[in-house]
């Protein structure tokens, strides 16, 4: 799909002429953060940038965890991923100075950042990035068949089964995440981080979180993940740029992130709402579903309508037969009319001739009787 997503949102808030009113709401409601009251004991993971180091090995470890193809339906229809071979071996680190997306190869990637500003890590700063786990997801906002969802474990997980491969999701997100198997001819899927569903369902940190040599990554409920990393910021002020990234981003996020330097500065996007983006997407879409509903009587109005066009198409027709024969039968009638008139004429003409015949045949006779006497 060529649609940005700038023009995406243009066109939906457009389309329902909620623009004014959308921004008008977003400056007086207050955060949404604080407005999601839904699965408060839901997970989160606490991601402090000061820490990584860019080894890759939570790559390594996510590939691991969902690589395998038998687990492709792990709990309840959410497939781990089938994930297929790095092109690039895990071990080989200097991919991380390209600035990598998530892929349909990769769930998640840690790419290396300059920060010159931050007080530690001199030799850059590594970002992993993944799925953020927005509290109320764009994607599944956007996504018109319902195959992605919200957990009440934090999760936003996909259902490749109910997927009808329009590609909405991926056009919604603000992060630019989901992607999308386009070299697959048959049953081609939305790709991302599905939060190790499989082990969250089950109060298990992802397979990523647990994996890194360098505790990167904090696991656990958000709500208190939140707590811990203001204080960590409170602790050491001059290391941390004082703002958790995904508290109130979009809603907020499961995700959490703290930065040595602004977070612009290391990939991330400042210019979000704090409105889930879902308002506006939901919004523009919730005429979609309608129209959905709607088709069985659209398509009953349409089949009346072509039925009553027929129907008078029909009678039309049989008017103009019924007047056709009608004039024929008049014109035949007219015409036997004339003709017997005529008929008649010639007959009595004929009539008339016979009898004068027949009395100049008759004074003949007589005068040649008259003569022979
Ligand atoms: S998050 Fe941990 S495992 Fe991943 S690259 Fe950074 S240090 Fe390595
Ligand atoms: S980051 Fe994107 S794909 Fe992930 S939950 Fe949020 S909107 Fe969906
Ligand atoms: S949470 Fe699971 S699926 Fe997501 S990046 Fe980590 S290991 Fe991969």
């Amino acid at each position: 799909m060529s649609v940005s997503r700038r023009e995406f949102f243009r066109k939906s808030l457009a389309a329902t002429g909620v623009g004014a009113g959308v921004v008008a709401a977003t400056a007086t409601k207050g955060t949404a953060a604080e407005q999601f009251a839904g699965y408060p004991d839901r997970y989160g993971v606490l991601v402090d940038l000061t820490l990584c180091t860019g080894c890759r090995t939570c790559e390594a470890a996510c590939y691991a965890e969902n690589h395998d193809k038998d687990s492709n339906r792990a709990v309840n229809n959410e497939y781990k991923g089938n994930l297929p071979k790095p092109e690039v071996p895990f071990d080989d680190v200097t991919v991380t100075h390209q600035r990598r997306r998530t892929s349909p190869g990769a769930y998640t990637v840690v790419n290396r950042y300059e920060g010159k500003g931050a007080v530690v890590q001199k030799e850059g700063i590594f970002k992993k990035l993944q799925c953020f786990h927005c509290n109320e997801p764009a994607c599944a906002s956007a996504c018109l068949v319902g195959a992605l969802r919200k957990t009440k474990e934090g999760a936003v997980v996909y259902d490749v089964d109910t997927c009808i491969g329009c590609r909405y999701c991926m056009t919604a997100c603000p992060f630019y995440i989901p992607t999308y198997e386009y070299e697959k001819a048959f049953t081609p899927r939305v790709m991302k981080c599905t939060f190790c569903y499989h082990r969250l369902a089950e109060g298990r940190a992802p397979a990523c979180v647990a994996s890194c040599p360098f505790g990167v990554m904090t696991f656990g409920k958000r709500s208190e993940l939140l707590e811990a990393a203001k204080e960590r910021i409170a602790r050491h002020p001059d290391r941390y740029v004082h703002h958790v990234y995904g508290e109130e981003e979009v809603g907020g996020t499961s995700w959490l992130y703290l930065s040595p330097v602004p977070f612009e500065e290391v990939g991330f996007q400042t210019n979000l709402p704090t409105v889930p983006l879902g308002e506006f997407t939901h919004t523009a879409l919730s005429v979609v579903p309608m129209v959905v509903l709607l088709w069985p009587t659209l398509l009953g109005g349409l089949y009346a309508l072509n039925r009553r066009r027929d129907d008078i198409a029909e009678q039309e027709k049989d008017t103009a037969v019924d007047a056709a024969v009608t004039d024929a039968v008049a014109q035949a009638d007219a015409k036997a009319e004339t003709k017997l008139a005529g008929a008649l004429k010639k007959a009595e003409k004929d009539k008339e001739k016979a009898v004068k015949e027949a009395r100049e045949e008759a004074s003949k006779t007589t005068a040649s009787e008259e003569e022979s006497k």
